[in-house]
């Protein structure tokens, strides 16, 4: 719209308010057509007929077929809103839920927030009036804390299913739960003794716990909707009871699949040559690559920047976008400007560009065909991230994307013969994460017989025993097995890790809040400090300054609150919000610190400091008194603490694992006797991330329940 209305002033006319609302109406008029070329449009009686006959429906659409956009928007124009009530739809990532969310306001020509609104973790953008919410799978879960039944919804759309991350197959559990009891509700109230209403004898140990519970409470029933982009509908319709599937026909032109001859030793650097290679023999066309996490992303663009320089004189323009789950909103918006006249533009992605988000415009695909994912080991209890190869539907998603507006090609980094080898489909994150998490919230929701629930595929019974008791270890539980009170509510209503959240309730007992709550935020976004190739030893210089000889958590404070003197300063100097942002980037650039990371990781800390004041936690500060925060990190990652080991590696307590300190980590050269540490990261080796000395007496002190003095 904004740029109509400069079209207009380029004619060297004024610009009146009727070519401003001239510019809207034609602004409007092409998202109607837009809209209504969608491949969904044309079922969308269909779909509609198909809800109102049937509970619960699935359906099937490649990406890009309108399915997220479109229809939330079909049912709040059928009337599924009625009575104030709303359409929910859940998102395993947040990026999608908030461009998502902008666009569908756009759409409806609404302000984001009244009609259309979204709500993530540390994030809500709704009002009493928003009927169609957008949010990530996790909230949703958080929301029925506090309403168990989900009694504001009518509708809810469980998104992108085929991603089966651990939140929606939690979801998807609860979600079927809370369906049963509000449909006998609604049919019968009270009378559910009846047990012949209940097929499944699972369902029945379950569902008569909640029904009981719900006595007296009137419900509306409630439609489920589970949307997947993968071709696998069968195991969603077997697991709700054979619903209905419907297959919205998607739009894919030819892709050509290239590979190479043979492996490539370093994917980067291939990404790069293939990068250059389409740039500047291909066509015209957007690039999309797919990479494996935001400190990779960040260092492809500065070397794709550095080589921009070599090209020869008068070659087209490339520019760089990037795309990741902890890109700051306002970023990531420009992922979906087209690219200026004559530029071509290549995305940087994790796989959050498989499917969750639709950037238009690409014709050429990357994929070296690796992703980070997330891996668990049941018998040592540890989780850590790793580099594992893509399965055959992501590789196959990921070069759909190259074909939706026209024929496209992917560039796959690996030999034809690898493709074979690669496994048919991902394996459900439920069933390769710790569950600490999982069970701290079914617990809080009710559901005291966690290895009895009715997961659509069970985690192993090893990793529930293994959760079940670092949560006892942790004091969220009882020792049968209840959520304690107060510190396993507390636990449960913050939205983090329970280990972060045992860490903020011991913080106020420990009067070291401030700093916990730093770290906590800084722990919750991805590599605070960046390291250039081409300027190492600045960078460490510039490091040096905020380190601590007793280890990175306090070293992160440090910056933290660098940083927020340098916004104190700036904002006592200027009064333009804009300000402030040019002073901290300019901050940052000096010091070496990623801006986009900062950003977040200050969204979240006042985020959580929201919810500690809530919960009447005091805000308290240690001063310079570091000893008494290395206390309580003791105290809070007990669990993660490893002792020296003669030739100079760590054994990780919990674990037994063997393990190393990361190079990136203050403590890499001085090996202290006892450490605590927050990451485990797997490469050729077990590294450990963010580390801090403690006192190897501290524990058994501090954590007598898993330590005893002698050990
Ligand atoms: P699906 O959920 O089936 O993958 P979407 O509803 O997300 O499809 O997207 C449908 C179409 O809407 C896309 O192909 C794209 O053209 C457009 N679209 C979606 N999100 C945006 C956005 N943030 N900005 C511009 N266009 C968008
Ligand atoms: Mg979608």
């Amino acid at each position: 719209v904004k740029q109509i209305a400069k079209f207009v002033v380029g004619l060297g006319d004024k610009v009146s308010p009727t070519d401003i609302e001239e510019g809207m109406r034609v602004g409007r008029q092409r998202i109607l057509e837009q809209r209504k070329s969608l491949p969904i449009a044309s079922v969308e009686r269909r779909i509609v007929d198909e809800v109102k006959k049937n509970d619960t429906v699935i359906i099937v659409g490649e990406t890009g077929s309108g399915k997220t956009t479109q229809l939330p928007q079909f049912l709040y124009n059928a009337g599924f809103c009625k009575d104030g009530k709303v359409i929910g739809i859940t998102q395993p990532r947040r990026v999608a839920a908030v461009t998502v969310a902008k666009r569908v306001a756009e759409e409806c020509n609404v302000e984001l927030g009244h009609k259309v609104g979204y709500s993530i973790r540390f994030e809500d953008v709704t009002s009493s009036s928003t009927r169609i919410k957008y949010m990530t799978d996790g909230l949703l879960l958080r929301e029925a804390l506090l309403d168990p039944y989900l009694s504001r919804y009518s509708v809810i759309i469980v998104d992108e299913a085929h991603e089966r991350t651990v939140h929606t197959d939690v979801l998807l559990g609860l979600l079927k739960n809370v369906q049963f009891v509000r449909s006998r509700s609604t049919i019968k109230q009270h009378n559910f003794d009846n047990k012949s209403e209940v097929s499944n004898k699972e369902d029945k140990s379950q569902c008569f716990s909640t029904l009981r519970a719900c006595q007296g409470a009137k419900f509306t029933s409630l439609k489920l909707i589970i949307m997947s982009a993968s071709l696998d509908a069968r195991g969603f319709s077997e697991y709700f009871g054979g619903a209905k599937a419907v297959h919205i026909q998607g739009r894919q032109y030819p892709v050509d699949i290239l590979y190479t001859y043979q492996p490539e030793p370093d994917y980067i650097d291939a990404t790069l040559i293939t990068i250059f290679q389409i740039h500047l023999e291909e066509g015209p066309g957007d690039i999309l690559a797919f990479l494996t996490g935001q400190e990779e992303i960040e260092a492809v663009e500065r070397l794709v920047h550095e080589r921009i320089h070599q090209l020869p004189k008068g070659s087209q323009k490339l520019i760089t976008v990037l795309m990741y789950s902890s890109l700051p909103s306002d970023l990531q918006m420009n992922a979906f400007k087209p690219a200026p006249y004559g530029c071509r533009k290549v995305i940087l992605a994790t796989n959050i560009a498989e499917t969750s988000v639709t950037i238009p415009g690409i014709k050429y695909v990357i994929d070296p065909g690796l992703v980070k994912a997330r891996s668990y080991n049941p018998v040592t209890g540890m989780e850590s991230l790793i580099i594992i190869p893509t399965s055959k539907a992501q590789a196959l998603q990921r070069s759909g994307r190259a074909g939706r507006e026209g024929p496209g090609k992917c560039f796959r980094l690996y030999p034809e013969s690898e493709f074979g080898k690669l496994m048919d489909s991902t394996v459900p994150e439920i069933k390769r994460c710790n569950l600490s998490n999982v069970v701290l919230q079914l617990k809080a929701l009710g559901v005291d017989d966690i290895i009895g629930f009715d997961f659509m595929e069970k985690p192993s019974r090893m990793a529930i025993v293994k959760s079940l008791e670092q949560l006892l270890l942790l004091g969220a539980l009882t020792d049968d097995y209840r959520l304690s009170d107060p510190i396993g509510h507390q636990m449960a209503r913050l939205p983090l890790d329970p280990m972060y959240s045992k860490a903020l309730i011991l913080a106020s007992q420990f009067k070291c809040m401030e700093e916990m709550l730093i770290v906590v935020a800084m722990l919750s976004v991805e590599s605070i400090f960046y390291f250039p190739r081409e300027k190492m030893e600045e960078a460490k210089a510039a490091r040096k300054k905020f380190s601590s000889p007793e280890g990175d958590h306090i070293s992160l404070v440090n910056v933290y609150r660098a940083s927020a003197e340098c916004l104190e300063k700036s904002r006592t100097a200027n009064s333009k919000e804009k300000k402030f942002e040019k002073a901290l980037r300019k901050w940052c650039r000096e010091n070496f610190i990623n801006y986009r990371s900062l950003r977040h990781a200050q969204d979240v800390h006042s985020q959580i400091q929201g919810h500690i004041q809530q919960m009447g936690l005091s805000l308290s500060s240690c001063g310079d008194d570091m000893l008494q925060f290395r206390r309580c990190l003791t105290a809070s990652f007990f669990l993660n603490a490893a002792l020296k080991q003669p030739d100079g590696s760590y054994r990780a307590m919990w674990s037994s694992q063997t393990v190393q300190i990361h190079p990136s980590s203050v403590l890499f050269r001085t090996k202290s006797e006892c450490i605590i540490f927050n990451e485990l990261v797997r490469t050729n080796q077990n590294y450990v991330r963010n580390s801090t000395r403690v006192d190897p007496l501290w524990l058994p002190e501090l954590a007598p329940q898993y330590y005893a003095v002698e050990n």
